[in-house]
């Protein structure tokens, strides 16, 4: 929750007026009669009990306070029943781990309870209510009345304060059903534990305290056994979605995605093995992607380089567990921390952090899924990571990495359709072939005649870069397409290139001698162009007809030139 420094400074102020002198007030006008301290003391160790140990029904949490806070206010009056509710707050919000930006919601939360039980317990006295022993038939009347009021006033209450805070809250929501169904259910409980005081004092505690606090332990019992089945099909899901994705990029953005939006991680960080280093290759802080300049890890060094050397996942549950562990970067507010490692095939091939800014954000049974859904990653990136390089061969020529024959069959198909559906106006290809190449392996080698072959498709890539798709046709041939490029334009881009090449020198090792000189060989080569829609209907008849024009203007005419097709 947001709440602005004026707005913090007045809830302090507003606490000030409200509960302190309004304790004194209450003191002086309903002075507790208090006749049996073990009594008393029975009703603090129950709220404590029970203020650390909320109930959880349907995922929220509950504190089951207010039949102690009545069977107290019942026996002792008002001023102890506010006491011990302003003691109860006090103790939950510690349970809850507040930080230092939220100690704000001490003196709200106190302010809001203290008029609840003034303004309820003031209405009780109102109809007649009374404190101390009496007839149960006078008693339950206004008690449920107090009860209702109790609620009521809680929601009114808190309806003014998140106005306020500007900040909606639902009305009539699911927990407010659940907050009057569980308060009343434990209404009578109240009562009997009033009853049962007067008549037994002190050791009504055990005989009422002992049944509640282990239905309560059996409930939360039943809670994190629902919330673990819970999570572990959550991360089955996550698994299947993970090992369905073969992109390791999507594969990595999912895995971030879904482990922050189900475990209370703020900052997640992935870092991959790489030889003798551990690299970031992802980091989100705060539901935002950050670029990765963050130096690498050695092995053993930080809490990432020891997950990585010892192969096991780790807990901490505070910054002072982990400071003196860490010499490179970790955000400023991290405390609690979870580190996994990446296992595949037996070996550590990553490593993920988890942070969070709160103290103990993270229970064990959450670190388990963690590790499952590490497995599940270190699958997942194996099983991308095979796919993207099997891909990359197959539509690759082994000699000089550019697209081969296969691939660029496909694309062409596929821009052939984007012509006939509109996507694009027009589409030229350019066809080349070294001129006298035969003769360059004859005179220094094939080896040699390869690396030119290599050197030739770095160039044309380069001379091409992002305005087409340049591939191996053949032996040494090869071809361009061009998207909605026109004919002239074309030409003048395959006359660069025939320029580019016949002024410059290829560098290479003879390695029909015996010493690998060093040789500097020029080349020439011949290039036909061709253009569909004009030229041709169809991927083939484009190839044809620039196979065409690079063999009859070109070649024939005497090499090292650039012909178009003519009729
Ligand atoms: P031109 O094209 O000018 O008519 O003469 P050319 O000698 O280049 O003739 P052609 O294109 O018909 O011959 C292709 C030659 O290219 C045959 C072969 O020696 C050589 N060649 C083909 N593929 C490779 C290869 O992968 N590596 C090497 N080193 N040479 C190859
Ligand atoms: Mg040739
Ligand atoms: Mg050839």
């Amino acid at each position: 929750m947001d709440v602005g420094t004026n707005q913090k400074k007045f809830i302090w102020i507003l606490w000030a007026f409200i509960v302190p002198p309004g304790l004194y007030l209450t003191y002086h006008f309903f002075p507790p009669q208090i006749e049996n301290i073990w009594g008393v003391i029975s009703l603090f160790v129950m709220t404590a009990c029970a203020s650390f140990m909320p109930i959880v029904i349907n995922s929220t949490p509950m504190v089951m306070i207010q039949w102690v806070t009545l069977a107290a206010f019942l026996q002792y009056g008002l001023f102890f029943e506010v006491l011990l509710m302003q003691f109860s707050v006090v103790l939950l919000l510690v349970k809850l781990r507040i930080n230092k930006n939220e100690m704000y919601r001490i003196p709200l939360n106190s302010s809001m309870f203290f008029l609840v039980s003034i303004l309820s317990g003031l209405l009780y006295f109102g109809i007649g209510g009374e404190i101390g022993p009496q007839p149960l038939e006078e008693l339950v009347g206004p008690a449920i009345v107090y009860q209702v009021m109790n609620i009521i006033l809680n929601q009114v209450i808190l309806i003014v304060f998140f106005r306020f805070l500007d900040r909606k809250i639902k009305l009539l929501g699911e927990d407010l059903v659940w907050d009057f169904l569980s308060i009343m259910l434990m209404f009578p409980l109240g009562v009997t534990w009033f009853y049962l005081s007067l008549e037994l004092g002190a050791v009504s505690l055990f005989l009422l305290g002992i049944p509640f606090i282990s239905v309560a332990t059996l409930l939360r019992l039943y809670n994190s056994s629902e919330k673990i089945n819970q999570y572990l099909q959550k991360a089955v899901e996550i698994g299947h979605q993970l090992t369905e994705n073969l992109n390791v990029k999507e594969v990595l953005d999912l895995f971030l995605d879904r482990i922050t939006s189900t475990l209370p991680v703020e900052y997640a960080y992935i870092l991959d093995v790489k030889d003798d280093k551990l690299i970031l290759i992802r980091r989100v802080e705060k539901g935002e992607l950050k670029n990765n300049d963050i130096s690498p890890l050695k092995r053993n060094e930080d809490i990432s380089g020891g997950v990585w050397a010892s192969g096991k996942s780790i807990i901490f549950r505070n910054k002072t567990e982990w400071d003196s562990l860490v010499g490179g970067y970790m955000p400023e507010d991290a405390e609690s921390v979870i580190c996994v490692p990446i296992v595949r095939s037996q070996m550590v091939r990553g490593v993920l952090l988890l942070a969070s800014s709160k103290k103990n954000a993270f229970e064990k049974y959450q670190l388990m899924i963690v590790d499952i859904l590490c497995s599940y990653l270190g699958v997942a990136i194996a099983n991308a990571r095979h796919y993207e390089t099997t891909k990359w061969d197959s539509e690759r020529c082994a000699l000089t990495k550019l697209y081969n024959y296969r691939y660029f069959e496909i694309e062409l198909e596929a821009v052939i359709a984007g012509l006939h559906s509109g996507e694009y106006e027009c589409i030229s290809l350019i066809m080349l072939d070294i001129d006298r190449f035969k003769s360059i392996n004859d005179t220094y080698g094939h080896q040699s005649g390869n690396e030119i072959l290599c050197v030739l498709a770095q160039k044309l890539e380069k001379l091409i870069d992002l305005r087409g798709t340049v591939a191996r046709y053949g032996g040494e041939e090869f071809v361009i397409l061009l998207k909605d490029i026109k004919k002239g334009e074309a030409l003048k881009l395959a006359e660069d290139i025939r320029i580019h090449i016949e002024s410059h020198s290829f560098l290479l090792h003879s390695d029909l001698e015996k010493e690998r000189k060093q040789l500097s060989v020029n080349i020439t080569a011949s290039l036909g162009v061709a253009t569909a829609p004009y030229e041709a209907d169809d991927g083939l008849s484009l190839i044809r007809q620039a196979d065409r024009a690079l063999y009859t203007g070109a070649k024939q005419a005497g090499r090292n030139r650039v012909a178009q097709y003519v009729k």
